[in-house]
C-alpha cells in the first residue's frame, strides 16, 4: 500500500493535481519527470528515465495507436521537457522481439543486443527526433502504462550489498522482485517480461548492482509507488544507521573552513596542473559533513578501493576514487603533495592495469587514466570534468556513492561492480559511438579565462566572445555590481549545466563575477582565491581595465590624477602578473596572457600626456612579461583606438568636447549613443579602412591572442585602429 502523501519522510511527495490535471497526456509525462527528478534522494542528476504509454492518432491512418513515450538518451529527468522524450509505436516495437529472437546467437552483450539500439529508430511515431535510450525496452517490454526506473541512494543501497536479494524480500515482501545486475538492453528487458509473468502481482523489481524499476496503469500511482518503496527502504536504512560509528568511525579530524581553504587555494593548481596532462580538467570542490565523515573515516581507504557501483555513478566518476591517506593534523602540506604524487603514479598503473586486463579485441582505445574524484581527509572530495556542469555532477555522484556505501555498510556489506562487467559499461561500444557523435569541443574550451574590466566596453564584450568559445568566463571589474551584471549575462544565454554539487562558490556555473581593484595586491590575490575555489586553476588572463583622465583647457593633469593613469595603466596590469605568475607555475599548463594598450603609446600627440606615456610603458611591459613568463605563457598586447561604440572611456561630456573641438554639427537632445556614433564616423574617416571601430573587432582580435589559434605569438602588439599609419609601430 502507497504511503499517504504526509508520511514521507525520506522523500519530497510534490505531485499537485491542480497543476497534473491541467496537461495533456505527454505533459504529465514531463511533469512527473520533473518532480521525480527534482529530489536527489529519487534519483541523480542524468540518472533514470521515466515513460507513459500512450493513445494517439496516426496521421496517416487516422487509427488510434499505442504510442509509447519515454526519456530519450542524454538529458536529465529534473530538467527534461518535452523534447527530451522519444516517441514509439507499441505496436512496432513489440514485433521487435521477433527479430530479436530471431539471431542464431543472443543474450546479454551480443551483437544483436546491440543492434537493437538502431532497429528503435525504425519505431518511431510522429517525426520525433528524440534518440531513444539503451533503457528503452526496460519501459516497453513492460506490460504496464506507466514506468518509472530510478536511482534511489536508499535502494541502490539495498542493490550494492552483499545479500541484496534477502534484503530486498525483507523490505518489500511479495510487492517487488529482485533482478541480479545485467547490463541494460534489449535482454534485460526480456528478463523483467519474464519475471512479470510468473507472478503478475509484481509491482517493481530491484535491479542488482544499479537501481529501481516500477510501474502501474495510473501516472499518479506510479509516482507515489516509486515514492513508496524509496521511503521504505529509506526508513529500513534509517533505522539501523551507526550514526558516527558509520565507516568504522573516524580517524582524522576535519580541518576548519579557513584553514581548509588556505590549503586548497595552494593545493587546487597543484593538481589540476597534474591531472591534467593529457586533458585540461575543470574543477569542483565538495565538501558537507557525510563527505568529511567519509574522508575522515576508518573505512574510508577500504571502501574507496572498492570503487561506486551504480554504472552511471562510475561513468563519471570512474570506477574508483583517489584516496590520499595524509593526516590532516599532523602531516605538513609537502606530505600530503608527495602523497598526491605517488597516488597518482599509482592510480594511473592500476587504470592501465585494469584496462589491460579487461579489453576485448575491438575496444576502444584506453581512455585518460587520471582520477576524476581526488578524496583527502580533513579537506574533502575534489571532482574533475571537462567543464563545470561535468566536475560537479562527478562531485555529486560520489558523494552518492558515499551515501550508498553508508546505508550498504548499516545493513550489510557494500560490493562493487565486477571489474570486468564495470568495464563493458565503461568502454561499451554504444557508449564509445555516442562519445564519437558529440560535436568537437570548442576553441576555448576546458579554459578558465579572466578577463578583468568585463563590467563594460571592450571587456564586456570580450567576456562574451569567449564564452562563445566554451570558456569559463571570470567577470572581473572595479565595479562588482557591473561584473555581476555580465555574469548574469553569459549565464542566461549558456546556463548554469545539470550539476547541482560544489560548496560555497565552487557552486557556480560557467561564469562568475568578482569585483577587483587591480591598484591593489590584496584585491587582485583575493579574486585569484576566489577563482580558485571557484574552478579549481587559473588560465588566460585578458585585461581590458584602463583609465584615460583628460587635462583641463589649459592641458594641465594634477599629480594624483597623473599617478593614478599609471597604477591602473601600467602597474595594474604588472601585479595581475605578478600575482598569476605563481599559481600559473603551480599549474604549470600553459596559457597566455592580453594587455589591452591603445594606438596613442605610438603617436605622439597634444594634451594627453599621462594616458599616452602610461599605454606607452604598457607596451613594454608587455614584452617584459613575454621573456619573463616564458615558456609558460604567451603574452601580447591589443592596441585599440578611439573604439567610441558603448565605451565608459568615452562620456557624453568626453564626446561633446570631441565634436566641439572638430567643428562636428550635433543637437544637445541627441542620444550619448548617436553623439557617439557622429563621433565614430569622424574617426573613421581618419583611418586607413574608412570603417567605424567597433567593440566586436577588438573582441575578436582579443580572444585570437588568448587562444591557442595565436600559439607562436608572444610580445607583440597587435593593434585594432582601422589602420592609422602614424601609429605604425617600428
Ligand atoms: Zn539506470
Amino acid at each position: 500500500m502507497p504511503f499517504k502523501q504526509d508520511e514521507f519522510k525520506h522523500v519530497n511527495y510534490l505531485w499537485d493535481d491542480n497543476i497534473a490535471d491541467q496537461l495533456d497526456p505527454v505533459e504529465r509525462l514531463r511533469y512527473r519527470s520533473n518532480l521525480l527528478g527534482a529530489d536527489q534522494r529519487i534519483t541523480n542528476t542524468g540518472g533514470g528515465n521515466t515513460s507513459s504509454k500512450i493513445k494517439m492518432t496516426d496521421p496517416l491512418s487516422g487509427e488510434e495507436v499505442d504510442v509509447l513515450w519515454v526519456k530519450g538518451s542524454g538529458g536529465d529527468l529534473r530538467t527534461s521537457t518535452r523534447t527530451n522524450f522519444a516517441s514509439l509505436t507499441m505496436d512496432k516495437f513489440l514485433s521487435l522481439e521477433n527479430i530479436y529472437n530471431k539471431a542464431d546467437i543472443k543474450g546479454v552483450k551480443t551483437e544483436i543486443e546491440d543492434a537493437m539500439v538502431d532497429m528503435y529508430r525504425h519505431t518511431t511515431f510522429g517525426l520525433n527526433p528524440a534518440a531513444s535510450s539503451i533503457d528503452t525496452p526496460l519501459h516497453g517490454l513492460i506490460p504496464f502504462r506507466h514506468v518509472d526506473h530510478m536511482h534511489p541512494v536508499s535502494v541502490i543501497a539495498i542493490a550494492a550489498s552483499k545479500d541484496q536479494e534477502r534484503l530486498t524480500q525483507e523490505i518489500f515482501e511479495e510487492e517487488v522482485g529482485w533482478v541480479p545486475w545485467q547490463r541494460p538492453g534489449f535482454d534485460l528487458g526480456l528478463v523483467m517480461k519474464e519475471k512479470l509473468k510468473q507472478d503478475l502481482d509484481l509491482k517493481g523489481l530491484v535491479m542488482g548492482q544499479h537501481g529501481l524499476i516500477n510501474w502501474a496503469d495510473d501516472d499518479k500511482a506510479c509516482y507515489e509507488l516509486t515514492l513508496t518503496l524509496v521511503e521504505k527502504a529509506a526508513r529500513y536504512i534509517a533505522q539501523r544507521d551507526k550514526g558516527q560509528k558509520a565507516f568504522g568511525g573516524q580517524k582524522y579530524a576535519s580541518l576548519d573552513e579557513k584553514t581548509r581553504n588556505v590549503i586548497l587555494i595552494k593545493l587546487l593548481p597543484v593538481l589540476r596542473g597534474k591531472v591534467s596532462q593529457v586533458n585540461r580538467f575543470i574543477g569542483t570542490v565538495h565538501v558537507t559533513e557525510s563527505v568529511l565523515q567519509f574522508v575522515n573515516s576508518i573505512d574510508a581507504p577500504r571502501l574507496a578501493e572498492i570503487g561506486t557501483s551504480c554504472p552511471d555513478h562510475f561513468l563519471r566518476t570512474k570506477i574508483k576514487p583517489l584516496y590520499v591517506d595524509w593526516n590532516p593534523q599532523e602531516e605538513s602540506y609537502e606530505a600530503l603533495i608527495q602523497k598526491l604524487e605517488k597516488g597518482l603514479v599509482a592510480y594511473r598503473a592500476d587504470y592501465a592495469t585494469y584496462y589491460e586486463a579487461c579489453k576485448h579485441p575491438n575496444s576502444p582505445a584506453m581512455r585518460d587514466p587520471n582520477p576524476t574524484v581526488i578524496l583527502i581527509p580533513g579537506l574533502g572530495l575534489i571532482a574533475w570534468g571537462k567543464n563545470k556542469s561535468e566536475s560537479r555532477v562527478t562531485a555529486e555522484f560520489y558523494s552518492l556513492a558515499i551515501e550508498v556505501m553508508r546505508a550498504s555498510e548499516a545493513i550489510s556489506e557494500y560490493q562493487g561492480l565486477p571489474r570486468q562487467e564495470a568495464f563493458d559499461i565503461e568502454y561499451w561500444l554504444l557508449e564509445e559511438a555516442k562519445l564519437k557523435r558529440m560535436p568537437p569541443e570548442k576553441e576555448m574550451a576546458r579554459n578558465i579565462v579572466i578577463v578583468i574590466g568585463a563590467g563594460s566596453g571592450i571587456g564586456k564584450a570580450v567576456a562574451h566572445r569567449v564564452a562563445k568559445e566554451g570558456a569559463h568566463v571570470v567577470c572581473a571589474d572595479l565595479s562588482e555590481e557591473a561584473a555581476h551584471a555580465t555574469a548574469r549575462e553569459l549565464i542566461d544565454i549558456y546556463g548554469v549545466g545539470i550539476g547541482v554539487a560544489g560548496t560555497g562558490i565552487s557552486g557556480c556555473g560557467t561564469a562568475i563575477g568578482l569585483g577587483v581593484d587591480i591598484t591593489k595586491r590584496e584585491s587582485i590575490r583575493s579574486m585569484f582565491e576566489n577563482v580558485i575555489l571557484a574552478y579549481g586553476g587559473v588560465d588566460n588572463i585578458i585585461i581590458t581595465a584602463g583609465i584615460f583622465v583628460p587635462p583641463d583647457k589649459q592641458g594641465y593633469i594634477p599629480d594624483e590624477k597623473w599617478a593614478l593613469t599609471y597604477s591602473i595603466n601600467v602597474t595594474g596590469p604588472y601585479l595581475v602578473a605578478d600575482e598569476a605568475k605563481k599559481i600559473w607555475q603551480a599549474q604549470g599548463l600553459k596559457t597566455s596572457l592580453v594587455i589591452t594598450t591603445s594606438a596613442n603609446a605610438a603617436a605622439a600627440k597634444q594634451g594627453s600626456f599621462a594616458y599616452d606615456t602610461s599605454k606607452a610603458a604598457a607596451n613594454h611591459l608587455v614584452r617584459e612579461l613575454a621573456i619573463e613568463l616564458s615558456p609558460l605563457v604567451r603574452v601580447n598586447g591589443l592596441a585599440p583606438a578611439t573604439v567610441v561604440e558603448g565605451s565608459s572611456m568615452f562620456p557624453r561630456d568626453r564626446v561633446i568636447s570631441s565634436l566641439t573641438k572638430y567643428k562636428i554639427a550635433f543637437d544637445e537632445s541627441e542620444s550619448t549613443e548617436s553623439l557617439r556614433e557622429k563621433l565614430a564616423g569622424f574617426y573613421a574617416q581618419r583611418t586607413l579602412t574608412k570603417s567605424p571601430i567597433t567593440l566586436a573587432d577588438q573582441a575578436e582580435v582579443a580572444y585570437l591572442l588568448s587562444s591557442n589559434k595565436f600559439s607562436k605569438t608572444t610580445g607583440q602588439i597587435i593593434s585594432v585602429d582601422g589602420g592609422l599609419h602614424e601609429a605604425f609601430l617600428r
